[in-house]
């Protein structure tokens, strides 16, 4: 057996959360265990303490209110591989939970009610007629009505849009986000909502959400060091080194964005040549698609057009899934991570030309190209409204007293 290795303590989750129910009683020492059973399933007594570094005896003294209060059971005997005697292994009560998540866009919100473990038992998506933060909130008041009923009322909302929270002096004050892309500027969002949905609400930023969720209940559940990139309107990047996420600021991801694979390449918004938004976001390739086809075209038609063989959208795409590739090599060479998830409504276009990717490792991985391990998710924002949710379970499992 290998020695055991403590679980690294898990960052600050997005904000603090009221006390719900029995679940305000467990202590803090108490929170990896619930998180260890929610992420990794039933586990033996033995196993748990081995996983978090503890004695048997505090494992269970700190596991004995959680199941006092019911919030943990044992389930049906079994020999423990250990040492063979019999024991019952634990498990969270998933089901009796249920958490509303909402990813907003710039003319959509796309949302989703799950379990304690991410499991979604219905979602929706809606447009946003109105972006301001009171029409935001109202439409997810709303949202939270049609939704959920009283067999499913959440005990909790995370709501992620593609914004930046600002830097805080008090830790206690709730969050003010700029949105670009609903062209908010210093807006706090959570208490609003709050308020509104009679819900605690947190909010975080979509990709830093996104890969969390990963993380607990996706590809990367089980890896200490990933990367998630994300393709659309914007390049989303997230780095989780050492079981911990790399802090970045909209400072940080915006010169991500604009990183130069290749100083011959297309020009983006800003005037830099061959950077990966030039390449890769929806707008870049949009234009170039329409440059060469000298008319407007939209998302659809490009993979369409791509698909039937055009040769203008072709050369348009196949430069773009080649960017993917020689951006993930890039950060495999920095960041020494094998591991990456790459996601968003982008690779739908991009999906036709995976040879191009593949190239693009290839050109900046020179030997070792094939022990990149990359997980595509689906192009849709499903799994963007699932990661909202898990904001809020995330919030609610590790909430800061
Ligand atoms: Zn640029």
């Amino acid at each position: 057996m290998p020695p055991a290795t403590p679980t690294p303590p898990e960052p600050a989750a997005p904000g603090p959360l009221p006390l719900v129910g029995a679940w305000g009683t467990v202590s803090r020492a108490a929170r990896p265990v619930v998180r260890e059973l929610l992420v990794n399933g039933p586990s033996t007594r033995t196993d748990l303490a081995r996983v978090l570094g503890l004695s048997t005896g505090s494992l269970t003294r700190l596991t004995k209110p959680l199941t006092a209060a019911g919030l943990v059971v044992e389930g049906g005997t079994v020999h423990d591989p250990a040492n063979g005697r019999p024991t019952r292994p634990l498990d969270v009560v998933a089901a009796d939970h249920h958490f509303l998540g909402v990813k907003l866009t710039s003319d959509r919100l796309y949302a989703a009610v799950t379990d304690l473990r991410a499991r979604v038992i219905a979602e929706t998506s809606e447009p946003l007629d109105a972006t301001t933060p009171e029409a935001v909130s109202a439409r997810i008041a709303g949202v939270r009505e049609r939704l959920t009923t009283a067999d499913t009322a959440p005990v909790a909302a995370g709501v992620t849009l593609g914004g930046a929270a600002r830097p805080r002096s008090d830790p206690d004050a709730a969050p003010r986000f700029d949105a670009p892309f609903l062209g908010w500027v210093d807006i706090e969002l959570s208490e609003r909502l709050t308020r509104r949905t009679g819900v605690p609400c947190v909010v975080e930023n979509d990709v830093t959400a996104l890969a969390h969720a990963q993380r607990w209940f996706g590809a990367a559940r089980g890896l200490t060091d990933f990367a998630l990139l994300t393709v659309g309107a914007g390049i989303g990047y997230a780095l989780v080194r050492h079981g911990r996420m790399v802090p970045a600021d909209a400072v940080d991801l915006r010169e991500f964005s604009h990183h130069v694979l290749d100083p011959g390449g297309p020009m983006c918004t800003e005037g830099h040549r061959g950077c990966i938004a030039s390449y890769l976001s929806t707008r870049s390739i949009l234009a170039a698609a329409a440059h060469g086809l000298r008319r407007g075209v939209t998302p659809e038609e490009v993979a369409a057009l791509a698909r039937a063989g055009d040769p203008v959208c072709r050369n348009v795409l196949r430069p773009a899934a080649w960017a993917l590739g020689a951006a993930l090599a890039t950060v495999a060479n920095l960041c020494m991570v094998k591991d990456f998830v790459v996601a968003g409504e982008g690779l739908v276009l991009i999906a036709a030309e995976e040879g191009c990717v593949e190239a693009g490792i290839r050109d900046r991985r020179h030997r070792d190209h094939g022990s990149l391990r990359v997980t595509t998710l689906a192009p849709d924002f499903g799994e963007w409204a699932r990661a909202a949710a898990v904001t809020a379970i995330r919030a609610f499992v590790l909430r800061e007293e």
